[in-house]
């Protein structure tokens, strides 16, 4: 399986000037032939909604693809939702995925299981494929509870696929699920990989109940991974690729994480 790379910006860089020069150097770095193993990974950025068109345009010529953050759970195209964007105005300004779900996401916007199963179904009619953050809290680790809380987010495309059966053609190659604990985002904390391997396996086998052709789903491990963690988790086989935060804003660390990646699928 092909496994995947993505840079999560978050709010990040500041500026025009700043996004300008990370891309200098990602592009820079993907072309030295020290780092040609990176592109045996598929890369993705995912910047700030603003940004995104500029992106696009720098990555045209290159293996790596552009997603979004989110999407508007209001509308698939246009409406009266100040504030908002839309799957439609994603894909027209050339991204061809988005994040759904990220933690950030749950906790400062409160978005719940229904507004992510209407976020997904937006992106899916607009033929915009999802990147699904799913992952317990400290709390909820610590009381042993992480799968139960996964099989209640895994629900939504359990509802999704009841709802809308015609997104079944072609779902593997447009749904990736992110395992990002939330207490690794950004924490320097890391579950073991024997934790996250469990975990991936058990995501995997409950896709694979949802329907067949979802028997062998790409699942990414998010959450404080970096140039020195990177090879262990890439090392397991049921850990597909990463979703990467703070360690995407540099081009170095990234495709460090990249390369650690490419080894495992080369
Ligand atoms: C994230 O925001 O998805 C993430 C994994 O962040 P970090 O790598 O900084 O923990």
């Amino acid at each position: 399986m092909q496994a995947w790379v993505i840079g999560n910006w978050k709010q990040n860089p500041a500026t025009r000037h700043d996004v300008n020069a990370l891309l200098d150097d990602l592009l820079f770095a993907i072309n030295e032939k020290e780092h040609a193993d990176a592109t045996s990974c598929q890369l993705m950025v995912a910047p700030s909604c603003i940004h995104i068109a500029a992106v696009n345009d720098r990555l045209r010529n290159s293996s790596v693809f552009c997603a979004a953050q989110d999407i508007s759970a209001h509308s698939a195209s246009t409406g009266a939702y100040t504030g908002d964007c839309s799957a439609q105005q994603i894909v027209d300004a050339g991204a061809a995925w988005t994040i759904l779900g990220h933690s950030e996401r749950r906790q400062y916007h409160q978005e719940s299981h229904g507004c992510l199963l209407q976020k997904m179904t937006h992106a899916l009619t607009q033929n915009l494929g999802v990147v699904f953050c799913i992952g317990e809290t400290q709390v909820q680790y610590d009381a042993k509870e992480t799968l139960a809380v996964i099989d209640a987010q895994l629900s939504v495309i359990k509802v999704l696929l009841a709802q809308n059966p015609e997104f079944i053609a072609g779902l593997s190659e447009r749904l990736i699920i992110a395992y990002e604990p939330v207490w690794a985002i950004g924490t320097g904390k890391v579950p073991t990989v024997a934790e996250v391997s469990t975990t991936h396996r058990h995501i995997k086998q409950t896709l694979a109940g949802f329907n067949e052709t979802l028997d062998n789903m790409t699942v990414l491990y998010g959450g404080s991974v970096n140039v020195d963690n990177a090879d262990i988790f890439a090392a397991d086989a049921m850990i597909d690729g990463a979703l990467v935060g703070g360690a995407s804003l540099k081009a170095e660390s990234f495709l460090a994480i990249a390369m650690a990646f490419s080894r495992t699928t080369a």
